[in-house]
């Protein structure tokens, strides 16, 4: 049986110290972890906030993509459309798949989720031809937004130390791509599609 939120909170809360602050993971010991251990200290852990504020294009909070729904647009079929990010990624290739409707991943019927499992794999096959690309990751996050962006992000050979999940945070550190570089890639993966 599930905790309810209140439950979960006192759980999380047992292994913090007075201030409510967890302590630093054994992650943090880790090749792949961006910050040196001793530098760190975890911010108190807030109280949940429930029920949760609406996301962007949720209720009457207005959706972005639906709005624009051409903005960044690289590649599309009459359903999907794959999106490129404004400002070039810190990592050597970042983009998202989203449906050209307002869905979320639940919302998705059989056609549509069989369909971006397929575009899912051709996705992931066009950034790993880029030339220089270690590994591709597929995320779905959402905490954002209320309309489906699956993000594919790529990891750039040999640099061992940006390996798993902290490679979206690695992005936020690494200097941006040139915008040519992003330009002329974002050309060979659509075209794969
Ligand atoms: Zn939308």
């Amino acid at each position: 049986m599930a905790m309810t939120p209140e439950e979960y909170y006192a759980h999380a809360l047992s292994a913090a110290d007075a201030e409510g602050r967890l302590p630093v993971p054994a992650q943090a010991g880790w090749e792949i972890f961006p910050f040196e251990a001793e530098s760190l200290r975890v911010k108190p852990l807030d109280q949940p906030i429930l029920p949760e504020p609406l996301r962007n294009g949720e209720g009457d909070k207005p959706c972005g993509r639906c709005a624009d729904p051409d903005k960044n647009v690289v590649w599309g079929n009459e359903r999907w459309v794959l999106v490129r990010f404004q400002t070039p990624p810190g990592v050597p290739f970042m983009a998202m798949l989203m449906p050209r409707l307002h869905l979320d991943l639940g919302d998705l019927d059989d056609d549509m989720s069989a369909e971006m499992g397929r575009l899912i794999v051709r996705l992931d096959r066009a950034i790993s031809a880029l030339p220089g690309i270690g590994r591709v990751h597929i995320n779905k996050w959402g905490d954002g937004g209320a309309h489906l962006h699956v993000c594919a992000l790529a990891r750039p050979a040999g640099l061992l130390q940006l390996r798993g999940s902290n490679l979206a945070l690695w992005d936020d550190l690494l200097p941006a791509l040139p915008e040519d570089v992003y330009a002329a890639d974002l050309a060979m993966v659509a075209a794969a599609m």
